[in-house]
């Protein structure tokens, strides 16, 4: 019995409770978590459960259910595929789970599951288990199999009962894009049965445990297996086209669905065992489930939530970075000054942030009662108005610093006592900007990325004058908007745009001096980046380029130089995809194509004749180095800050875990080595940093695991 002036705490993680009907109702429901999740404790507690169902003849059906706000179960705890688990765990772990969602699958009465919130993973593979599944019409329901992004497959069942139940084409898209889908899609697709508002879920899964158990599902295009080999075929070169042989999760996964799809329910759910086994021993595996750790860790708030966290702010300038910040503030419930300098300006940042809403609701983000209640949120100003009750100002206007530190004198003004005055500047040095107000204190940068509603990462970058109060409050304030923060020191370029910037040099240096635009690209492409940095640049925009080169050029002149060919690009108003010409030629619908007006701007043709791995080398070597100055220089609080902030704001690619890592991958020794015969051979800006020589010589890694 438990004593209520002293509660025992709970620890069960499913609770099991029989109505007069004698239908078995399984509530999921972690204690002290706002999560369901699969660790090896709540599978042997689900196990418990089912040895008691099915020695209870009485029994007349099974609800599962979750009790918590926006999570039925979240998938396995990965904490269980952390460094140094043994592959004879692994297995364990999934025979135990592929046990345990069979035995759901043969109970003799019929099982539902009702599912409220995120049912990812082994959450979706439970339901995939049962007779039926109605799912909430919430916004936070949504239904999947995301197994593949972590270079994984799904394995509890995942990849043999999903086309069964949807057919392999509907499948494979799930499966191989690690997709989750909202409730309206998954009942199209016939993953789930029927949707209904949460207050009705219970009542919808009385339903169906009423009308009786159902044979098992049988798609027609899952049994089928000359197509099924046709599609494997198709699919398969559209992966290694795509993926570059990179993720071989993917693969493996087709391999198994459509193998799977067209043998005995046992021999499939083998094959998944087999090839989950093979991939968590993958480097690539490794590195993304670092990678999903990374972001748990930067959505993670350190410290006690504030007593009044901000609710109102300004955002100055309405362009393209204005216009997505104010979106995407008033989106997360904030009250909005959107500033600019006349009517027309500010018309253009809401006729943009009309448009980001419209695609929302096209993709079922936002309902259009959200849509509504979010512009609602937003005041155009054309003019200027007092900014005493913002709680932030996030200044987005032209990159000058005249401009500038002009806007932030007027901020001064306008602002209250406590307002935090944030840049979103890509480059220039806070501290100066900061010099432009009487508070230095409150000023700080918020880098947000571009386009602002799918880039999650944001710098915090805190010049010496910002007191550490603003810091750790903007930081939270990323956080509660939906954001990733990390926190840097003010440099130029900050963190992701330093590391980036030596890349794009090179690689317009080698532009110049020969190299093949298509095989500086594809060079990229093969290692693994999402754009070659010839693309890079023309999405970025010449003009902005050229900006940050010279910022960056102008600071670290020993290593950095403007190449000729962006001025020359520039001043001939060539701008990349902003105005259809840069390196590439842009059309609407069709590839950008070489641009042959480039060939006016190569210098010579000393660099026609460097092969691939050279061109690689050259331009990622120089990332690797600009990445370890960042530790060096304690830009960043620690190597895996540096690399987070490459994948989420870059792109890196993620499954060589960022540049430090792959470092550690390939070796320091030999990186520093390499570098060090470029310079030999008249490249001196190769020059490898003293921490990238000192782990070198002493046979260290960045990473001591
Ligand atoms: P943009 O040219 O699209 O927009 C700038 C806006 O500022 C214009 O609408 C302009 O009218 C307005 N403006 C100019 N003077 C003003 C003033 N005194 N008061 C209020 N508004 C004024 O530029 P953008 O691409 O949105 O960039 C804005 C800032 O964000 C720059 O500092 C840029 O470096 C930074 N940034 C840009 C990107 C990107 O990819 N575009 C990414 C990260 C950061």
């Amino acid at each position: 019995m438990t004593d209520a002036r002293n509660p025992q705490p709970q620890t069960e993680r499913i609770h099991r409770a029989i109505g007069d009907d004698n239908v078995c109702v399984l509530t999921f429901d972690r204690p002290a978590s706002s999560a369901n999740i699969f660790d090896r404790a709540t599978l042997e507690e689900l196990g418990g459960h089912l040895d008691f169902i099915e020695l209870s003849p009485q029994l007349k059906g099974v609800v599962f259910i979750s009790a918590k706000r926006a999570i039925f179960i979240a998938g396995l705890d990965l904490r269980a595929l952390e460094k140094n688990v043994s592959i004879s765990q692994v297995r364990g772990l999934v025979e135990l789970g592929q046990n345990l969602f069979n035995r759901i699958a043969a109970l003799k009465i019929p099982t539902v599951a009702a599912i409220h919130g995120a049912a990812a993973g082994g959450g979706c593979e439970l339901a995939l288990a049962c007779d039926y599944r109605v799912a909430s019409d919430d916004r936070a329901t949504k239904i999947g199999l995301p197994e593949t992004r972590l270079g994984l497959l799904p394995a509890w069942g995942g990849s043999t009962r999903l086309p069964r139940r949807i057919g392999l084409p509907a499948a494979l898209d799930i499966i191989l894009g690690g997709k989750t889908v909202v409730p309206q899609k998954a009942r199209r697709l016939g993953l789930v049965d029927e949707v209904v508002p949460v207050e009705y879920l219970g009542a919808a899964a009385a339903k169906k445990i009423r009308r009786g158990k159902r044979p098992p599902p049988n798609h027609w295009a899952a049994n089928n297996p000359l197509s099924g080999w046709m599609m494997a075929l198709r699919v398969r070169s559209q992966l290694l086209k795509k993926t570059r042989g990179h993720y071989p999760a993917v693969l493996k996964a087709l391999d198994v669905a459509v193998k799977g799809a067209s043998t005995a329910i046992p021999a499939s759910l083998a094959l998944e065992r087999d090839a989950i086994l093979e991939l968590a021993q993958t480097e690539a595996s490794r590195n993304l489930i670092r990678v999903f750790f990374l972001q748990e860790r930067a959505r993670k708030r350190a410290e006690p939530a504030e007593a009044a966290p901000i609710a109102r702010a300004a955002v100055i300038g309405a362009g393209v970075m204005g216009a997505g910040i104010a979106q995407w503030l008033g989106a997360h419930g904030l009250q909005v000054i959107l500033r600019d300098i006349n009517v027309e300006q500010v018309g253009r940042g809401m006729a943009g942030i009309a448009a980001i809403y419209r695609e929302g609701v096209k993709r079922h983000l936002f309902t259009p009662r959200e849509a509504r209640d979010g512009m609602d949120r937003i005041f155009p100003a054309p003019e200027e108005s007092p900014l005493r009750r913002a709680g932030i100002v996030i200044e987005a206007a032209v990159e000058n610093m005249d401009l500038k530190r002009k806007i932030f004198e007027r901020l001064d003004a306008l602002a209250g006592e406590d307002t935090i005055l944030a840049t979103n500047t890509s480059a220039l040095p806070i501290s100066e900007l900061a010099t432009a107000t009487r508070r230095p204190e409150r000023v700080v940068g918020l880098h947000f990325f571009n386009p602002v509603h799918r880039m999650q990462l944001v710098e915090i970058v805190a010049a010496p004058s910002t007191a550490p109060e603003v810091v750790q409050r903007s930081a939270n304030f990323a956080r509660r908007i939906g954001k990733l923060p990390v926190i840097v020191k003010d440099s130029p370029g900050f963190l992701v745009n330093r590391v980036l910037m030596p890349w794009l040099i090179e690689a317009a240096n080698l532009f110049e001096a020969g190299a093949n635009l298509q095989n500086l690209d594809e060079a990229m492409l093969d290692f693994g980046m999402p754009m070659g940095p010839m693309r890079l640049v023309d999405e970025v925009g010449v003009d902005v380029a050229l900006l940050v080169a010279r910022t960056l050029a102008g600071r670290f002149s020993d290593r950095l130089n403007v190449p000729a060919v962006l001025v020359k690009m520039n001043d001939a108003k060539m701008l990349g995809r902003k105005n259809g010409r840069g390196f590439y030629l842009h059309g609407k619908s069709r590839e950008p194509r070489p641009n042959p007006e480039t060939a006016a701007f190569v210098r010579d043709r000393k660099a026609a004749a460097i092969p691939t791995l050279e061109l690689q080398e050259r331009m990622v070597f120089l990332m690797v180095n600009e990445a370890a100055r960042c530790v060096e220089e304690k830009i960043a609080a620690e190597p895996a800050d540096v690399d987070f902030a490459m994948i989420m704001g870059a792109g890196f690619a993620p499954f060589r875990g960022g540049p430090l890592r792959f470092a550690d991958s390939l070796g320091p020794e030999k990186i520093a080595g390499a570098m060090q015969n470029l310079v030999d051979c008249g490249n001196p800006h190769f020059a490898p940093c003293d921490l990238l020589k000192s782990l070198a010589a002493a046979a260290k890694k960045f990473y001591s695991d």
